[in-house]
């Protein structure tokens, strides 16, 4: 079991300390040995925690990190990232408005939730080359998002067309008991096979187990790295 208990004086949200994210990294990689799952690469998701959580991920060896507001991004990357010595991967893992393209393009690495062709064409023409996963729906849930399973490979066809370095594709488990989440990634992991890609992004905190059984090479993790994320409406003053 993972200790999920914060340390006294501790709030969640407030966990911007090198050492405690540290040994929580330690845990995620224990869980993740425990299912043969040594080579999957950890996302540490950052979304709605301070910028100083964020550094102090970086202190804890975290080398990729995701983030899913772009005025949340932007706010980090002034604070931050812009002149950050270990500068991390950063991962684009929440809803994509074309809009915001423009601006966040000097500052993604990896556009994983992809999941229309407009979006393809506006990253084409504002990051040309851009590495992009598709987001598949695995779970009906409209929140989630997604391309449908059975328009990836056209979306994927496009994309490359477009000149996108399309890596992957993630996918985000349904809500409740973990054990629900197996076919859909199950079926992930197929389409990622049959599309000759080699990135297969799936597995969060509740479901990271299932996920890496059934071949994820991505896991993306925050409330076991950082504890509960702080309301956003306490929002990051732009
Ligand atoms: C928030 C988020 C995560 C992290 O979820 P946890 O349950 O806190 O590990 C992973 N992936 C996406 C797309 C997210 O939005």
């Amino acid at each position: 079991m993972i200790e999920r208990s914060l340390p006294a004086g501790m709030a969640g949200g407030d966990t911007a300390d090198a050492a405690f994210i540290a040994g929580r990294l330690l845990q995620v990689r224990e869980r993740l040995s425990a299912v043969n799952g040594e080579g999957v690469r950890v996302v540490a998701v950052t979304k709605a925690h301070a910028a100083d959580v964020v550094a102090a991920a970086i202190d804890a060896g975290c080398t990729d990190i995701g983030e899913s507001y772009a005025q949340e991004l932007l706010h980090k990357n002034r604070e931050l990232l812009a002149d950050c010595q270990n500068r991390p991967q950063v991962h684009f893992v929440g809803g994509l408005q074309r809009n915001k393209i423009r601006k966040l393009a000097s500052i993604v690495d990896v556009w994983q939730s992809v999941d229309r062709l407009d979006l393809g064409e506006e990253l084409a023409r504002r990051s040309p080359r851009a590495r992009v996963m598709v987001q598949v729906d695995l779970s009906g849930e409209q929140a989630k998002r997604g391309c449908p399973a059975e328009k990836v490979p056209d979306l994927v066809a496009r994309f490359a067309d477009l000149g996108l370095d399309v890596v992957g594709l993630m996918g985000i488990g349904p809500t409740g008991a973990p054990e629900k989440a197996r076919p859909g990634f199950a079926m992930l992991r197929g389409l990622v096979d049959r599309l000759g890609l080699s990135e297969c992004s799936m597995g969060m905190t509740a479901d990271l187990e299932i996920a890496v059984q059934e071949g994820s090479t991505m896991v993306r993790v925050g409330t076991c790295l950082f504890g509960p994320r702080p309301s956003r409406r306490r929002k990051i003053e732009q």
